[in-house]
């Protein structure tokens, strides 16, 4: 599906009812993770003429509210959704900038291809970020670890319910302030293994982010909590159980001899920019860094030799986490008490530091927002 006379300018309806800065200081002071909302609301349209020819039009800022959906509309059955997570980030000289959100639109548009929804050009994406926060700008919090968390989507609105692509869509971009995940303390998480529950398969969903993945992993996550651990560690079954990603993080080992390992995309695994970013930033900090398959038997024993020293999972949200415990009903393997490691740390400073402008962006990284 190719989008053809693209209309990128976007009109602006401002809130006629934003929140005061009353309100908006308190939320700022204690804002929480996906708790709240700012003011206004990014949305591009997209439909499928007659003639089969897709485009995208009227592209707007309004103000944020609920959406008005035909009951029957394709999202709300057969789930044709995907999603996207970065961050815009205040530095010091109170400029706001945003970090790759190049590669958030190149997986936004692999994902469409893999749930048959439209491409959204690159610039879309970005000016449709851009002209949000540009209008929101008062809600990006300036606090260390702080920072205005996007959440781009795509949803098929059409109101039909045969099982087709819907030729009714709409890309939106919403925006919640975010505290420090950690309250200034870095403490290891600690992580459920997974033994009945998947959240990809073969030919699946696996590397696209879909709604439908985190709807699969509700119940895992939920046996975890049950078991005092924060979150999951899926693993592949049918391939010796190599490890695949967390419920929403990438996975790191970082071994004895300093280098690092992270398990090959192997099409059941989301490729998180922030993977990215680190497998780049390690290579620099003079890290050699390995793609490959890892299975659970090798972080058993790699822990119990030694080989294995520390061990973090990443992701936008909460840039780096170590991992202290590993447990099923059967194993437990590290320590809840792990500290985090002095690699992890390193690096987890590295890119926290390119992020909010203390440390020279060498990779033209960050895009400049307000
Ligand atoms: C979003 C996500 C990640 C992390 O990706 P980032 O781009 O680093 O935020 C990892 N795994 C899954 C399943 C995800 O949905």
């Amino acid at each position: 599906m190719t989008a053809t006379a693209q209309d990128v300018t976007f009109t602006i309806q401002r809130s006629e009812t934003p929140k005061s800065a009353e309100e908006r200081a308190e939320i700022l002071a204690n804002p929480g993770f996906g708790n709240h909302f700012t003011d206004h609301t990014a949305v591009v349209d997209y439909t499928v003429d007659a003639d089969g020819n897709g485009s995208w039009h009227d592209a707007r800022v309004e103000p944020y509210g609920p959406i008005s959906l035909d009951p029957a509309a394709g999202v709300l059955h057969y789930g044709q959704e995907i999603f996207e997570g970065l961050k815009a980030y205040r530095h010091a000289d109170g400029s706001i900038w945003t970090f790759r959100p190049d590669a958030n639109a190149r997986r936004l548009n692999k994902s469409a291809e893999r749930l048959a929804l439209p491409q959204l050009p690159e610039e879309v994406f970005v000016e449709a970020i851009k002209r949000l926060v540009a209008e929101d700008q008062d809600w990006v919090p300036s606090g260390d670890g702080e920072a205005l968390y996007l959440r781009p989507f795509m949803i098929a609105t059409e109101a039909f319910l045969g099982v087709r692509p819907a030729r009714e869509v709409s890309f939106r971009v919403i925006a919640s302030p975010a505290g420090n995940y950690f309250g200034g303390e870095l403490k290891p998480v600690s992580i459920w293994i997974s033994r009945q529950y998947a959240r990809a398969g073969r030919g699946g969903t696996g590397a696209a982010k879909c709604g439908g993945n985190y709807a699969a992993s509700l119940i895992a996550q939920m046996e975890a909590e049950s078991h005092g651990c924060k979150q999951v560690l899926f693993l592949d079954p049918f391939n010796d159980n190599a490890v695949e990603e967390l419920g929403g993080m990438n996975v790191f080992f970082v071994l004895k001899d300093g280098s690092l390992v992270t398990p090959a995309l192997s099409g059941t695994i989301l490729e998180g920019v922030t993977r990215s970013s680190i497998i780049t930033v390690a290579r620099e900090m003079g890290r050699e860094v390995v793609e490959r398959k890892i299975t659970l038997d090798e972080w058993r024993d790699g822990v119990a030799s030694g080989e294995i020293a520390e061990v973090f999972a990443c992701g936008t949200a909460a840039v780096i986490t170590p991992i202290g415990l590993l447990k099923d009903e059967t194993e437990s393997i590290g320590s809840e008490d792990a500290k985090a490691g002095e690699v992890t740390m390193a690096i987890r400073e590295r890119l926290l530091g390119i992020q909010t402008g203390k440390v020279e962006d060498t990779h033209g990284w960050l895009t400049r927002l307000a």
